[in-house]
């Protein structure tokens, strides 16, 4: 089955043990090793300290719907995720933000709020990549 998104491409060394990860059901962060912060996006350098000593950690897969908007048009046709559908901006347990979608709830601001706890839902979209959506929280 042909996946509903476009495919990141191309996937960079710093960001493989993002996919990796994904791949295996799990979330993870770089982690600074000098200044100790973990990050969001994978980038060569620390956003804090400008270290380039990153490590990995494991992520909880728990946050809350930081910030939310409900696209009813798709405007890029490469998208094949039928609207309307939710963009949400995730700030993870551990600090970094992260851009995607609310799955699993109505889209529909009654059932929507800032700060609703959420969690983590892998899916796979080819066998080389898998990605993270999220679900509320129970
Ligand atoms: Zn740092």
């Amino acid at each position: 089955m042909e996946p509903q998104r476009p495919l990141p491409q191309p996937i960079t060394p710093e960001a493989r043990p993002y996919w990796d990860g994904l791949k295996e059901g799990k979330l993870r962060l770089p982690r600074c090793r000098e200044c100790g912060r973990p990050f969001f996006y994978p980038r060569v350098a620390c956003p804090f300290c400008a270290s380039r000593t990153i490590a990995w950690m494991d992520a909880s897969g728990r946050g809350k719907l930081h910030s939310f908007s409900i696209a009813h048009q798709s405007f890029n046709r490469a998208l094949k995720v039928p609207p309307p559908y939710v963009l949400a901006l995730v700030e993870l347990e551990e600090g970094p933000r992260m851009m995607g979608n609310l799955v699993n709830v109505e889209p529909d601001p009654a059932r929507l709020a800032c700060d609703m706890p959420v969690r983590v839902v892998f899916s796979k979209l080819t066998d080389d990549v898998t990605i993270p959506l999220w679900e509320p929280a129970r």
